[in-house]
């Protein structure tokens, strides 16, 4: 029976896996009713039929964990809701370890689980047996324990989550494919499919695997790759029963769910098998793939050891499908930088069945308010570089990626596949000084120095890692003598025209109509007063302006910037990113070695703080720019790609004599959060004001013709704040903060750290994190919770090192 489309719809929803069926399900919980889902084929029929169903709830940050919270629960109330069964079922669920580090990543997380009250025990190997008396425990050392857990049917939760849909009014059209998404060069105007074109004010991507090709239509870009993904069912074995939770030993790669009176072995292998790389087959509907059995085998031989009772039981099922993957094991949420309008919510990473409730909930809420419920930074579909949709980089990652999943998240972790994407011009000279470099977002950057005889390798762990002390000695040298940092990634942005002054200066919340040559930093707010955008604006010229932000926010701030201009306003916004590498050399030294490599006068009085100009050096003209993220007396040298090598060269032959050194990224951060410097991402987020994040000074509420933000924040000032960016500094030297850590003050949690490094010069963790108490905050009243256990925290509001900026300003 042919079905009438519509030809008109505030929403089109492509798609009807569980990630669409849940969007339209909460968009109709917010009264959107004239929203239409179209499914190619049948609901379910991409990757959704056949998941494995389980629905567990900590993931490795805050963030992400509230999502999975919410769609459990979510989930435990919908077939009452809509008189659907969903399969669902809370037998709790049980992690095992292994080995000390992997016992130390749980009880992390069971801390980080204590910030929104989400119960998790950790367990004894006694208690592990007692719950799991299948399980071979001779070398479990502990684990957690997590009761809300559980497991449910895909397809029957899917179902019911699109019967809530119609039932507030969605209509759902399976059998109907969308073959294009209509724009008019800026926004999406609707789709087209094989019966009708349907006008729609906004467009969701929610097509699975098949999200990144129709989105690379209209240039919009979802970086994802389709990877084999395994189970294997195996016939009834004595001891099983319908309670018993779900057992995860990531160790072995490895989940067991009872399933139907059957014991269910799911595989996360360290290295995957990409498929689908050539296309997929237009009919593909309810379709298993032929997989390898090699593939599994490692994973089912350690399986046999944990549960003995398998090495008698036939197997019942080997089954293979295939699910999306992304670079980084993280989402695509959002509205998309390239086309306005136009949603995506694809690459769910093998977890889109315990993702969909929170993923669906967040999504309705970014469609209906037009901007995210709160900071969703690390799943944002912004986050991706244009090159991470090349399919080559694709193919590669995503074998990685699949087993990060249960991999160990070890702090400072490096991918190592699809290495070497892009490279600043002093890749090969930093290798050779024994640069040990990291990726971010692509670029390779030396994040430490191995000495001479020093493999520059990462030896991981949750203690001090094999490169602490030689990223001290950097970091030492930079309080000390003079570092030398490649900041090449950095994202640059030229605005330049007779309106650009104007433009500029509403979105920043700092006053950037300032003096040619001088250098601002501040804040691009949204209207709610949170924080888009952190970077630096130096004027160039009375209508150019040059803008330095993260590089991990290229795409997304280019494009807020973007979008905060009209087309009447006459300025050009260029990318220059690639034009220009960025040399910073920081320290009290770093006078005295560039004024001996150009006839420039850098003296304060010639060259004072937060100014830029074009000096000498070597063959080249450089723009030096006196400023740090170190808090130190220094300049970013910001130099014309081509002439990299010759100026690094230069100030290199000279550095010898001002005991010149070379300090990677691990020493920046270090120095930086001594500082109490903030990051974007971390520290900042579009969820947290300026005069929360202590960045009041860097707000102009008089300036002539306002900002954006404004008026939120004079509401705000008004109100008063609920809560504060404070930085923490441990009183033992011994413990290491990363992220995520409670924040407790007395006997209640208030806040949980937001980024964590060590400080060499301060002599213990450093950390940063908002606290939600009003009023005063005392200088040692806090504890922070690593593991499980409390240690005692100074607490500042004020930068601990240099409160009064000497060393900067000298
Ligand atoms: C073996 C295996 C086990 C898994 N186990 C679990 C688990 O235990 N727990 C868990 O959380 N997750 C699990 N997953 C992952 C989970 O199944 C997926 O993350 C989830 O189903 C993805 O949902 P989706 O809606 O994004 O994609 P899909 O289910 O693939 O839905 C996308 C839909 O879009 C449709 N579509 C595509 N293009 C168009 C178009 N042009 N027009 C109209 N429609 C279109 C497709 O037909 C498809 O139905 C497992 C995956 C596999 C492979």
């Amino acid at each position: 029976m042919s079905i009438e489309l519509p030809r008109k719809a505030q929403v089109v929803i492509i798609g009807g896996g569980v990630v669409g069926c849940s969007i339209a399900y909460h968009l109709a919980k917010l009264g959107w009713s004239d929203v239409l889902l179209l499914e190619r084929k049948q609901l379910t029929s991409g990757t959704t039929w056949h998941a494995a169903g389980l629905i567990g709830q900590l993931r490795a940050s805050i963030n992400m964990t509230r999502l999975a919270r919410y769609t459990a629960e979510l989930y435990r109330q919908l077939e009452a809701e809509t008189g659907q069964a969903t399969g669902y079922r809370q037998c709790g669920s049980i992690s095992i370890a292994t080995n000390t580090e992997r016992f130390e990543e749980l009880k992390r997380n069971a801390s980080m689980a204590k910030v929104f009250g989400l119960p998790v025990n950790v367990i004894s190997r006694e208690e592990i047996k007692q719950r799991y008396p299948l399980i071979n425990d001779s070398d479990i050392l502990g684990g957690v324990h997590i009761p809300s857990d559980g497991y449910g049917n895909a397809v029957d939760i899917t179902q019911a989550l699109a019967k809530g849909a119609r039932n507030g009014g969605v209509q759902i059209v399976q059998d109907c494919k969308v073959t294009a998404i209509r724009h008019d060069g800026a926004k999406v105007t609707g789709v087209s499919t094989a019966q009708a074109d349907i006008e729609a004010d906004k467009v969701v991507i929610c097509g699975g695997m098949w999200s990144r090709d129709l989105a690379a239509t209209v240039g919009v870009n979802i970086p994802l790759q389709a990877c084999e993904h395994y189970y294997v069912l195996f016939e009834s074995v004595a001891g099983l029963d319908p309670t018993m939770p779900v057992m995860r030993d990531y160790d072995a790669c490895s989940y067991y769910k009872y399933d139907a009176g059957k014991l269910m072995v799911g595989a996360f292998e360290p290295h995957a098998r990409p498929w689908g790389v050539e296309g997929i087959a237009e009919d593909f509907c309810f379709d298993e793939i032929a997989g390898s059995f090699e593939q599994m085998e490692p994973v089912l031989e350690q399986a046999m050891q944990r549960i003995p009772a398998l090495q008698h039981a036939g197997i019942q099922k080997f089954f293979c499908g295939p699910e999306s993957f992304t670079p980084d094991v993280r989402y695509h949420l959002g509205e998309s930088p390239e086309l306005k309008n136009c949603f995506v919510a694809a690459g769910m990473n093998s977890i889109g069945l315990q993702s969909a409730g929170g993923v669906g909930k967040v999504m309705a809420d970014w469609i209906h308010d037009g901007h995210p419920p709160a900071d969703l930074w690390e799943v944002d579909v912004r986050r991706n570089m244009p090159f991470q949709g090349n399919r080559k980089y694709l193919r590669e990652r995503v074998s990685e990626t699949l087993g990060l999943l249960y991999a160990t998240h070890w702090p400072f972790r490096q991918y190592e596949s699809a290495r070497g994407a892009r490279q600043s011009a002093l890749h090969d000279r930093l290798v050779a000084r024994g640069a040990c470099h990291g990726e971010a977002f692509g670029w390779e950057r030396p994040n430490w120095y191995a000495p001479k005889g020093i493999a520059p390798r990462y030896e991981y762990s949750y203690g001090r890692q094999n490169w602490f002390e030689h990223s001290a000695a950097e970091h030492r040298a930079v309080r000390e003598t003079v570092g030398l940092f490649d900041q090449s990634s950095f994202a640059k942005f030229r605005l330049e025209g007779p309106d650009a002054c104007r433009a500029l200066n509403r979105v920043c919340a700092n006053d950037i109509d300032v003096a040619t040559g001088r250098i601002v930093y501040t804040q691009w707010l949204n209207e709610r007063g949170g924080i888009e955008a952190d970077v630096t604006v130096t004027r160039l010229a009375g209508d150019c302006f040059l803008i330095v932000g993260g590089a991990e926010t290229e795409v997304r701030d280019f494009s807020w910037l973007k979008r905060q201009i009209p087309v009447t306003e006459r300025c050009v916004l260029t990318n220059v990113s690639s034009a220009m590498g960025v040399i910073s050399l920081m320290g009290p030294g770093s006078r005295e070695l560039l004024q001996s490599l150009t006839p420039a006068d850098m003296s304060t009085p010639a060259f004072p703080f937060a100014s830029s100009r074009e000096i000498e050096l070597g063959y080249a003209l450089v723009r030096a720019s006196r400023i740090t993220y170190v808090g130190e007396l220094g300049w970013e040298l910001y130099v014309p790609t081509e002439f990299m090598l010759g100026v690094y060269d230069e100030i290199v032959a000279a550095g010898d004599r001002c005991g010149l050194v070379h300090a990677g990224y691990h020493a920046l951060n270090s120095l930086r959060m001594e500082k109490a410097y903030r990051h974007w991402g971390h520290d900042i987020t579009d969820e947290d004001t300026p005069l929360e994040a202590g960045l009041g000074f860097a707000v102009r509420f008089d300036k002539k013709g306002g900002f954006i933000g404004r008026d939120a924040l004079l509401r705000q000032q008004e109100q008063g704040l609920r809560k504060r960016l404070v930085q923490f500094k441990l009183h033992s030297p011994q413990p290491l903060l990363y992220r995520n850590e409670p924040i407790w003050r007395g006997d209640t949690i208030v806040g949980s750290i937001r980024s964590g490094m060590y400080g060499h010069t301060l002599g213990a963790a450093i950390g940063l994190g908002y606290v939600d108490v009003p009023g005063e905050i005392g200088a040692d009243e806090f504890e922070i919770e690593i593991a499980g256990t409390r240690h005692a925290a100074t607490a500042s509001l004020r930068p601990m090192f240099d409160p009064t900026n000497s060393r900067i300003k000298r």
